[in-house]
């Protein structure tokens, strides 16, 4: 194939464009009306009473540390098969990650093997959970809601790669991922490669009125947004300082982009089932498949992974092909810098193993039918 096929890609249209020159021609460049009205329309898309967008999805994991008073410290627990950012934001507070073993069924964030840890150690041992929606399978986030009122944590979800994901609740109740009814907080991001694309940009969502108005604090240099909660006032021009903060903010043109993609946001999901659902049906009976996760009610498909046989050969064979596959993710206790805190190989098997075989192949809204039947005929005949 002459094209490269990237193991996901983001979609540019002409409304998009228009959508972002509209603003260059408007009074506002950074956070102004389209922020706002992104943050609306995303808050009603995931179904969560509010939403606060920041730069990108690494300072949306900043601020809910923060907003969440993580301290030197404070233990968290995460999952190691996700971005190194999700397990970075607590130490930007100067807490410890202490990361739990996947489900080697889902690769998700396993909370049997989390109730071991928090079972294991005096209650008040660690502070929060921040399970990832990998691949865009949603977490049972209820699961996780009952250990952290039995020990008292909160929840931050990592949903970058599921808008639009969701899973039924013990009550049979649809639970769209990020809509805050079992997590504290919950953060999307807007990276190129996501279902959304701003360029760079991030949202947390949340139904907490009082994390909600910290992160917008937060998101400014910790300058108080409510007037009635000044403790001076000099005079028109005042604005008050109260805590430390960060400039996090999302410009207009990131946000005209997102709130543009955001209309598209079900087409192309829609499009991402179709194609899993054709990748499940090639590789169902495969001897060369050790497991792909087959179609799953609520899965947002921002990534088709799967575990192969042979699994490092096969990755440059389909290079040489023009089929730029990926590995999600190299387990974050094994990076250079966490193993600086004693983590080591063989500490979390099912995540280790995982990595040895999962490879994310091509998905995406405009992966067009040819493509797809070639990226299947060369994984065929690789093992042929
Ligand atoms: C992309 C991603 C992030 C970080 O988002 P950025 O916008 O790139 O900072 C965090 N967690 C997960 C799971 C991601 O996929």
């Amino acid at each position: 194939m002459a094209k490269r096929l990237y193991y996901g890609q983001h979609t540019i249209t002409e409304e998009d464009i228009q959508a972002v020159v509209n603003v260059l021609r408007s009074n506002y460049l950074t956070q102004g009306p389209m922020v706002a009205e992104f943050e609306e329309a995303f808050a009603n898309y995931i179904g969560s009473k509010y939403a606060v967008a920041v730069s990108n999805g690494t300072a949306a994991l900043h601020l809910c540390a923060m907003a969440l008073d993580v301290k030197p410290g404070d233990k968290v627990i995460t999952t190691p098969i996700t971005f190194a950012a999700t397990a970075n934001c607590v130490r930007y507070c100067g807490g410890e990650v202490v990361f739990a073993d996947i489900d080697p069924e889902t690769w998700l964030l396993d909370s049997k093997k989390v109730r071991l840890l928090l079972e294991s150690s005096p209650k008040g041992t660690y502070k929060g959970i921040i399970p990832v929606d990998f691949t865009g399978r949603s977490v049972n986030l209820e699961e996780f809601r009952i250990l952290a009122n039995e020990y008292g944590l909160w929840i931050i979800e990592d949903a970058c790669h599921a808008p639009g994901g969701y899973f039924w609740s013990n009550n049979n109740q649809k639970e769209n991922c990020g809509n805050g009814n079992f997590a504290d907080l919950a953060i999307f991001s807007f990276h190129p490669v996501k279902h959304i694309a701003a360029g760079e940009g991030g949202m947390i969502t949340t139904n907490n009125k009082n994390l909600y108005d910290h992160l917008r604090n937060l998101r400014t240099h910790g300058i108080q947004q409510n007037p009635d909660l000044k403790i001076e006032n000099h005079g028109v021009w005042y604005y008050e300082m109260q805590e430390l903060g960060y400039n996090y903010r999302l410009t207009d043109m990131q946000a005209a982009l997102g709130l543009s993609q955001l209309k598209r946001a079900d087409k192309g999901l829609q499009r991402r089932i179709e194609i899993a659902k054709k990748y499940e049906k090639a590789f169902e009976n495969a001897d060369f498949v050790i497991r792909q996760p087959g179609f799953i009610d609520g899965h947002a498909y921002h990534l088709y992974a799967i575990e192969f046989k042979d699994r490092d050969k096969l990755i440059n064979y389909l290079r040489d092909k023009n089929i730029f596959a990926q590995v999600h993710y190299i387990p974050t206790h094994l990076m250079p810098y966490y193993k600086q805190f004693g983590w080591k190989n063989g500490d979390l098997p099912n995540a280790e193993n995982y990595y040895k075989n999962c490879l994310s192949i091509p998905i995406y809204p405009t992966l067009t039918n040819e493509e797809q039947d070639f990226v299947i005929e060369t994984i065929t005949n690789f093992y042929a």
